[in-house]
This record gives structure tokens, sequence and C-alpha cells, in this order.
């Protein structure tokens, strides 16, 4: 099916490979970011982050502001020279979480639409996430079931917090409540630290996705989970990239944390849950791997998750590391748990149909 030759040698595979922390960006989104960043009280990290990738003159900063607007011809030779058969695509950091609520209420839709077309243009090969406003509740629901019904989409993507807001704060939750309802998992990506939080990591350079995207994103995990989000909404799947965020390597130490602090009963936003942190990320958590070819982490967050929570993402275009494909194909592993890992896994929560040209 691979219109262009793959860069390395892989292996022969009876599974397609699923990639399911993808990025991509409208122009049209970079035009209100554009307008955005030329405010004067722009928030530190979105200056940090995109403002970066929009106005660096570096190679790698400009091959990704290239292949992030593109979802044809360039996207798809990237996907074959690595040999990736299929994105799972989301709207790149912040979304629209950056934006006014009238602004972001009203581009979410028109970014989702953008991205549906693109998946009829591809439909092998193109999977999209839902983006949402979480500014407006309410709006973010209802956009769940548009792209669930309408634009065949069903997953959605929120990248972390939104404007120093957490979806711990119950006010968010008819977000999970249309989530757990129309069974659309809900990728957790990072986003730019809120500037409550982002100073310390900037002046040891260390705010970004080298660090500090994960200590963000698995914070925002946690006070899902401690806040009792899985006692309201069983049924509700979170995914989270970059290995869980390191969030497995943790579990032991949460469970037994969690259980004495609910116990001396030092914090109010602390209180007793149905089931352990571990449970939770076990029960509603997947995870990807995005970013990180590491044996040992892979194996290690497989055993804690159990293999079937497991997904393969490259992090395209921000690591665009088509040897890495073939790093994570030459480990050994299972050969039902490979093809759980490629594809299995991904299609289930996804909900991707089988190829029609099967490989
Ligand atoms: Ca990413």
């Amino acid at each position: 099916m691979s219109t262009y030759p793959s860069l390395i040698h892989l292996p022969q595979r009876s599974y397609r490979r699923i990639a399911t922390e993808e990025a991509f960006s409208p122009p049209e989104m970079l035009d209100i970011y554009n307008k955005i960043l030329a405010k004067g009280d722009v928030d530190v990290g979105f200056k940090h982050l995109m403002g970066f990738y929009m106005s660096s003159p570096s190679e790698r900063a400009q091959h990704i502001m290239r292949c992030l607007v593109d979802l044809d011809d360039l996207r798809l030779q990237h996907m074959d020279e690595a040999g990736v058969d299929v994105q799972v695509i989301g709207l790149t950091s912040p979304g629209v979480q950056i934006m006014d609520k009238d602004t972001a209420v009203s581009f979410a839709p028109v970014a989702n639409d953008i991205l549906a077309a693109a998946m009829r243009r591809h439909p092998d090969r193109l999977v999209g996430m839902i983006a949402v406003a979480p500014q407006d509740p309410a709006a973010a629901a209802k956009e769940i079931q548009r792209g669930v019904n309408q634009l065949n989409m069903h997953s959605v993507v929120i990248n972390s917090h939104t404007q120093g807001e957490y979806l711990s704060d119950t006010k968010f939750w008819p977000i999970f409540e249309a989530a757990e309802a129309m069974d659309t998992p809900i990728y957790l990506h990072p986003n730019a630290m809120p500037a409550s939080m982002i100073q310390h990591f900037i002046e040891a350079g260390l705010d970004g996705a080298i660090y500090g995207f994960g200590v963000e994103t698995g914070l925002h995990a946690l006070r899902l989970i401690t806040s009792g989000v899985f006692d309201r909404f069983p049924k509700l799947q979170i995914i989270l990239g970059h290995m869980g965020e390191a969030l497995p390597f943790w579990a032991y130490r949460l469970d037994y944390m969690h259980a004495a602090t609910v116990k001396s009963k030092r914090y109010p936003s602390i209180q007793p849950t149905k089931k352990k942190p571990s449970d939770y990320l076990r029960e509603n958590f997947h995870i990807t791997n995005s970013g990180v070819a590491w044996g040992a982490a892979l194996k290690f967050t497989q055993d804690f998750m159990g293999p079937d929570r497991v997904l393969y993402a490259m992090d395209y275009p921000y690591q665009y590391a088509p040897e890495e494909v073939a790093i994570l194909e030459n480990l050994d592993m299972a050969p039902q748990v490979r093809k759980a890992f490629f594809q299995d896994n991904a299609e289930r929560l996804f909900k991707i149909p089988p190829a029609s040209n099967a490989i």
C-alpha cells in the first residue's frame, strides 16, 4: 500500500502500524494564534510553545510547521517512509484552549470539519480525534456528539489544562458525561504549563516536552483520580502519552501516600475514593509510548497496565523519528502482544475499521 519506500528495514508483518498521538494544525488556527501572540499580555507558556515554533528559523521548527498543516502528500510520504499505516490525529496543543471562549467554541467545529474532510480523502490512512472547547462544557459535550454522529470520529483530544483550569473541577464534568455516554476515550495530551507553575521550569529550560509537559499532564491525570472523576464516571477512558507521563512508575507510592493522606484528613481535596489510584490507572486509562522508544519502559508499562492497554504512537511531527519504528519492532515481544501494541488496541479503542485493502 506504500507509495514511498521505507527508509529503514522493517520485518514482514501481518498487522497495521497505527500511530495514535499524531498532530495537525489548520492554517486558520495559526492565524488565530498569530493574533493572540501579537497581544501584549500573552500567556508565557503559549509564547514559549507555539510562539517558538511559529517564529523560529531553526530547521526543526520549520519542518514541524510544514508537517503540522499538511494532511495530504507530505504526511502520507512521511508515514510511508516510517512504515506507519494509519495516524490517529489530534488538534495540536494547545488547540482552541488558549482562545477566548467564543472563538474557541466556534473554531473547534471548524477544525474538526477540516480533519473530517482529510479522513474522507484518505480513509485508510487518517483517523481523527474530536477537538472541543472546555471553556464551554455544554458546547464541548455537543461537539463530542456531533463528532461521533456526523464526522465518524470516536475519540476526543484535550490538551491538558485550559488557561490554568483543570478538568477535576466539577464544572467540566458534562464533558466526561458526554464522553462516557458516547464511548469516546479522551486523549489527555500535554499543554504548556500554566503561568502559576512554569517559571522554575523555564529558567532551567525544562518546561517543554523534555520534562515539564509530563509533569503537568501527569498532575492533571492524578487530579482526575483524586477528585473522584472515575467513581462518578466508571466507564470513562483517558489516554495518556509518553509512557503514561511516568505514572505507572509512581503507582506504588501513589497508593501508599494516597491512603495515608485520606486517613490523616490533611487536605479537603483528598477524600476517600472507591479504589486505589493504581486501580484507576489500570481500569480507566490507556497509555501510548509516544516519544519513548525504549524497551525497558515499554515492558514495565505493559506489565503494569496489561498489554491490551498500551498502544503505539510516534508523536508526529514533533518527534518524526522513523528509526524508532525499527527499534520497537526489534524488541523481544510475543507476537500477539506486538500485534496488540501496533494494531489491535488502537482498532478497538478508536473504533477503526479493518483496512479496505488488507495488508
Ligand atoms: Ca504530541
